[in-house]
């Protein structure tokens, strides 16, 4: 398993409640995406049921870890956009189709509905059934989670049964409902470090440093703004026909160029509040004010029906002369 970095303080505060035992019934781990949220629940359930625990860690090569890893351990359950895909396309997962199926129907996913919700907590009923003698339910994206499906939650997380421990997971606490939160013990995930995004991208991106740089502390951050930059390289900035090249260069499918261009116009967003900060030259200070105000403007704009393409190119036509670098 790929370590989790820079969670030090969330790791040995679960750790400790693993060598008491003392475990709360419901938990909610809360932060930026893409900070290591999700395998931190992962590792707490592999800690709570591992064979060969050391002062409150997983081992990682028991057999308990090892199946809680695969997801193949009877009494440890991530609830996201993929399980319940999975749940609504109850397909014979031999046909050839499936994979393709089940990657249409998680894109289309957006709340964690009611029946889902009742078909986890049906499982937190049911006894422990492997060695190691916890049950842990994760459930990633919590704020999806509407109305029903909150209240339906709700009553399950209030008294779990003993040894039973339910995770929610999300990234924007201000959209649960606060008898959720008055529930559950908050554990706060901190934006991770340049150095340690820098580390953990290394292997997937060219630039890893550079777009650790404009992360905004999350790994998924990273990644997107990766490939932002690698969409901006080429003299897009500082040719003439650069802005119409970017633009070109982005996807011919409406949700993924949408996607591309909110990362350029945030890659570019932070590029001209750093040249803002730096400057001492007063007229170039209120052209970057400016363009800000507009970037702002466009990055809604890409959410309505403008074609991306077009606002990036305007986007990027509006910075001549700025000599901004990335
Ligand atoms: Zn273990």
């Amino acid at each position: 398993m790929t370590a989790i970095l820079g969670q030090e303080k969330a790791l040995s505060y679960l750790a400790g409640l693993v060598r008491t035992q003392r475990v709360p019934g419901a938990f909610l781990f809360y932060g930026p995406d893409g900070v290591g949220k999700k395998m931190a629940a992962v590792d707490f359930a592999q800690a709570l049921n591992c064979l060969h625990p050391q002062e409150g860690r997983a081992c990682h090569n028991c057999a308990n870890c090892q199946a809680i890893e695969k997801g193949t351990y009877p009494d440890v359950t991530v609830v996201d956009f993929a399980y319940q895909a999975r749940l609504e396309i109850k397909k014979d997962v031999s046909s050839k189709s499936y994979e393709e199926e089940l990657e249409k129907e998680i894109a289309k996913q957006q709340h964690l509905s009611v029946t889902t919700i009742r078909e986890v907590a049906t499982k937190s009923l049911q006894k422990p059934i492997g060695t190691g003698g916890w049950k842990v339910l994760i459930v990633d994206q919590a704020q999806t989670m509407q109305g029903a499906a909150a209240n339906a939650l709700l009553k399950f997380i209030e008294e779990p049964p003993a040894k039973t421990v339910w995770i929610l997971i999300t990234y924007k606490r201000s959209a649960m409902l606060k008898t959720i939160l008055s529930r559950c013990q908050p554990l706060s995930f901190a934006p991770l470090s340049q150095e340690v995004i820098t580390q953990l991208t290394q292997d997937q991106v060219e630039n890893a440093a550079l777009a650790a740089r404009y992360s905004g502390g999350s790994v998924t951050g990273a990644l997107a703004a990766a490939q932002a930059i690698g969409l901006l390289s080429n003299g897009a900035l500082n040719t003439p026909t650069g802005p119409i090249e970017v633009a070109a260069g982005l996807s011919h499918t409406l949700v993924t160029s949408r996607r591309e261009a909110k990362c350029i116009l945030d890659v570019l967003s932070k590029a001209i509040h750093q040249k803002w900060l730096q400057t001492q030259d007063p007229a170039l200070a209120l052209r970057c004010r400016r363009a800000l105000q507009r970037f702002e403007n466009y990055k809604r704009s890409i959410t309505r029906n403008v074609s991306p393409a077009l606002v990036v190119e305007t986007a990027l036509m509006g910075l001549d002369g700025m000599d901004l670098t990335i």
